[in-house]
């Protein structure tokens, strides 16, 4: 194992990687952009470095600024979280030109699965169900004749997409041509290309995903399922684990799916497979290639570390165990915690926390955080304070826990979700976990 190890991000998931990687002895260096100069994560590091000013891409984007903190520090491997540089091929090769160890896949998987087109082809090619959908000429014509074979309604997507951007969900011919440009044009601000790929929009369906891990020996095991179906602009807001009321044989086939596409793409780290689920069936629609905001719900009911595996198997570690040895128990809910007004749109707000008083770290509960009291929330960056975890063993057990958790989380200062998704995790659909992705467009109004 290495002993140095850079944590390339910020807020919740930085502090989170530092508490395991400290729990394995390793030296943590942190880096920070300058209005986070005395963040948390900067406060829990060994070290923290300056790598540039606030907007994400002349610091925590900056792929040279980080690779020349990571060498002057001594650094020996480097964490990339989720979101900023932890699905860019092009970081995880300069890492690896630079001599360091980088945490996940190695750049060509994390190429090919950044690509929603190329990944959908290599599961086509190992015949896992897909939604029907066209990825070929870029030209509207090709898309109008796609969407007439394939059926209104249709979704657009942008191929190198992620966070639910570039997305359109479109109902009729007449609206394509409106939404054709309007995705690219946010698939290239966001993305910086524009390739379209169209799909069948699937009604009432829910997002499942399977968590999976590989190594260098060629292993890899699937360590559950987890629900994502409530979203809101297709981000998510609330998850859980196990995947409620979905039949026993297809959840297995789905997690076997997973490991087939992930031994497929000689796939190594953690990475998650996602599907859409509805009526018995499910259908692959991609894979990421780094840890998810949500692993902490896996993490709960399977009692495992991921951010451990992560290290170990990037230190060259086999898998510390075989499929027969992993057991969930009980269920997991999350609710993400955000700095955004449920009253206009769910913009984000930004501030100072005048007061901030996160519940108690107690059996069964957990609280993902990076921001405390003082701290101010810019609108630099994601918008998520913290994240809130419970545990149970049923699910009604783990929702009780997660209203008191919400209900001790104490914040003033800046305008949140938290009454919100205390709402939302008590409504009659969510309780009987009844519910799809169109859940909040449905309720929304009524959870305000
Ligand atoms: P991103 O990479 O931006 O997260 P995804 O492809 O993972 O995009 O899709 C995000 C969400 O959009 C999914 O969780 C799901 O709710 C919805 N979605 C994606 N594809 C479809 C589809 N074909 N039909 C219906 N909903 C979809």
């Amino acid at each position: 194992m290495f002993e140095r190890l850079l944590i390339a991000n910020r807020g919740e998931i930085a502090c989170r990687i530092i508490r395991t990687a400290r729990r394995l002895g390793l030296h943590c260096i942190a880096i920070y952009s300058d209005p986070d100069a005395t963040a948390q994560h900067v406060r829990l590091a060994d070290e923290a470095y300056p790598v540039g000013p606030a907007a994400v891409g002349e610091s925590y984007l900056n792929i040279d600024a980080v690779i020349k903190v990571a060498l002057a520090s001594g650094a020996e491997a480097v964490h990339p979280g989720y979101g900023f540089l932890s699905e860019n091929a092009d970081f995880a090769e300069a890492c690896l030109a630079a001599g360091l160890c980088f945490v996940g896949p190695p750049p060509d998987t994390i190429r090919l699965m950044g690509d929603k087109a190329a990944a959908k082809r290599l599961a086509a090619a190992i015949h896992m169900p897909l939604v029907p959908g066209y990825d070929g000429n870029q030209r509207e014509e090709a898309f109008t004749e796609a969407a007439a074979r394939i059926g209104y309604p249709v979704l657009l997507k942008a191929a190198a997409g992620g966070g639910g951007r570039g997305m359109r969900v479109v109902r009729h011919a007449e609206d394509l041509g409106a939404a054709i440009a309007g995705a690219r044009r946010e698939a290239k601000a966001s993305f910086g290309q524009d390739t379209l790929l169209l799909e069948k929009y699937v009604e009432h369906a829910r997002h499942v995903e399977v968590q999976i891990f590989g190594d260098r020996f060629g292993n890899v095991v699937y360590l559950g399922d987890r629900d994502c179906s409530l979203q809101r602009r297709h981000q998510k807001l609330i998850e859980e684990a196990p995947a409620p009321h979905i039949p026993r044989e297809i959840r297995e086939a789905m997690a076997e799916a997973g490991v087939e596409l992930a031994k497929a793409a000689k796939y190594l780290g953690a990475g998650t497979v996602e599907f859409l689920y509805t009526r018995d069936k499910f259908y692959f629609i991609e894979m990421n290639t780094r840890l998810q905001v949500e692993h902490p719900v896996t993490e709960m009911i399977t009692g495992l570390d991921l951010v451990e595996w992560q290290l170990r198997v990037a230190a060259g570690e086999a898998l510390p165990v075989t499929q027969e040895w992993v057991h969930g128990s009980g269920h997991a809910v999350e609710i993400r915690l955000c700095a955004e007004d449920p009253m206009r749109d769910f913009v984000p707000t930004g501030g100072r926390i005048l007061h901030l008083s996160w519940p108690r770290d107690l059996p069964g509960r957990r609280i993902d955080a990076g921001m405390i009291e003082g701290d101010i929330v810019g609108t630099y960056y994601d918008s998520m304070l913290g994240k809130l975890i419970a545990w149970g063993e049923t699910r009604k057990m783990a929702l009780a826990r997660l209203r008191q958790l919400i209900a001790e989380t104490h914040l003033a200062g800046v305008m949140t979700n938290r009454d919100f998704t205390r709402t939302a995790i008590q409504h009659p659909e969510f309780v009987s976990a009844e519910f799809d992705t169109a859940f909040f467009e449905r309720h929304a109004a009524s959870l305000i």
